[in-house]
């Protein structure tokens, strides 16, 4: 069993999406779905200031 990284429901329970940070293989983050990817993304401001190109004109 996996826990979501966001809401901490078991990803099995859902539609799993799995996020793999860097070349490291064992660094991964589980979410139920993209809805939950999306939300933990907000929270945790991970786009500010982060994206590769991006300007809020
Ligand atoms: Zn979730």
């Amino acid at each position: 069993m996996t826990d979501c990284d966001y809401c901490g429901s078991e990803v099995e329970a859902h539609d799993p999406v799995f996020v793999q940070e860097g070349t490291d293989r064992e660094e991964r983050g589980a979410f139920c779905n993209y809805a939950c990817l999306a939300s933990y993304i907000d929270d945790e401001g991970l786009t500010t200031g982060n994206a590769c190109e991006w300007s809020p004109s």
